[in-house]
């Protein structure tokens, strides 16, 4: 804990239910420590101590890097979610999370549905991320979309000296919730966009939509030949593999966790000159859908406040080319400094 700087870990069991949680609750300087609840399978209790140490920190800085009057808190709920997941132990982790009065909110994760959302709801108020019925803000996909669309324009703008991407060669990896969303707007500016996905389905929604989307080989992507490359599935896709192959000018997507090592990768990518907009900052739409929740969901202002991500970018992305740090490294460093000055105004109270 005091590695990574937190404040509070929760262990949570009910041998009724089944459940077994952990919920880390990073720093609430800035505000409540919002983040998800992950279901998964961990190797062990050590294996979800650490997911949850290091998920927790990582929705800190992605908060203050966006802005938000909120902390950083995650939780894990160890088990299969096909297999153990019902209405009790869903209901039972509501009340776990709600015995900490608000310090820590919860939403919804990988393993989880807004249904579970719902029945969290029912034992804590203490939840976002529930259906637009019962007064929240629904699916955040299109908010996230938009933010990573201000993203990308920002690294336009950097790179090719205009934010217009009319024209540009635009790989969306991962035709899912985001990817979607991604594609209409650039689509709609004229961009040039190929998708990859590895099930027909998804690929075949986009493609009746718009007809004139290039599908390419989601087995063979960093060969491909682009401007500008969107991960929009999974993390880690910026390897010592993918790293030499690819030729694009920049990189800007969805997915969490893109660089495999941060440091090492964020490195070879500045070496290579490639420009990378860090992925916590550009999919924050995610979390400021969820904070508009806490205020009275405004998917208007929730979009207002996303479109805030093309100046924190490019600001992130000119720091970085200014000091040859790397752009991720850079995210951090002006997260860090939004908690550290708020601790100061909390000790001079
Ligand atoms: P999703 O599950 O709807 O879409 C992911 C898509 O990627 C799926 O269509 C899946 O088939 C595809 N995919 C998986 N492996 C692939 C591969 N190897 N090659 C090509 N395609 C592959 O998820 P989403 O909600 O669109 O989120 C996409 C990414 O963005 C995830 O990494 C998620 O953690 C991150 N993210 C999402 C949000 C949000 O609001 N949904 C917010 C922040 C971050």
């Amino acid at each position: 804990m005091s590695e990574m700087g937190h404040e509070q870990v929760v262990f949570c069991n009910d041998p009724h239910t089944g459940l077994k949680a952990i919920i880390g609750i990073h720093n609430t300087l800035l505000g409540p420590a919002l983040g998800g609840t992950r279901m998964w399978v961990y190797e062990s209790e050590a294996a979800a101590l650490t997911d949850v140490l290091r998920l927790s920190r990582g929705m800190s800085y992605k908060a203050a890097i966006s802005g938000l009057n909120l902390g950083g808190g995650k939780a894990v709920i160890i088990g299969d979610s096909r297999k153990i997941k019902n209405e009790a132990l869903m209901r039972r982790f509501g009340s776990f999370v709600d015995s900490l009065g608000g310090k820590y909110i919860t939403a919804e994760d990988v393993g989880m549905t807004t249904k579970d959302m719902e029945y969290i709801h029912m034992e804590t108020d203490h939840v976002v991320g529930i259906p637009e019925s019962l007064g929240g803000g629904g699916d955040p996909s299109p908010v996230t979309a938009y933010g990573v669309y201000m993203g990308m324009k920002a690294a336009a703008k950097k790179a090719y000296g205009t934010d217009k991407l009319e024209g540009k060669k635009v790989l969306v990896q991962g035709a899912g919730n985001v990817g979607g969303y991604l594609v209409d707007h650039l689509m709609e500016e004229g961009a040039s966009v190929m998708i990859a996905d590895i099930f027909k389905d998804k690929i075949d929604k986009i493609t009746t939509q718009h007809s004139n989307v290039e599908v390419v080989d989601p087995y063979n992507i960093a060969s491909i030949n682009m401007d500008i490359y969107a991960p929009c599935a999974l993390g880690a896709t910026i390897n010592d593999e993918t790293i030499d192959q690819l030729t694009c000018q920049i990189i800007a997507g969805a997915a969490n966790n893109q660089l495999a090592d941060e440091d090492k990768h964020g490195a070879a990518l500045i070496k290579k000159g490639i420009i990378y907009a860090p992925d916590y900052l550009i999919n924050a739409g995610g979390l400021i859908n969820c904070y508009s929740e806490l205020e009275g969901y405004n998917r208007k202002r929730a979009l207002e406040q996303a479109e805030n991500i093309f100046d924190t970018t490019l600001e992130v992305l000119n720091q970085s080319q200014s000091t040859g740090k790397s752009s991720h490294l850079i995210a951090n460093e002006m997260a860090e400094a939004r908690i550290d000055s708020t601790a100061q105004i909390h000790r001079s109270l």
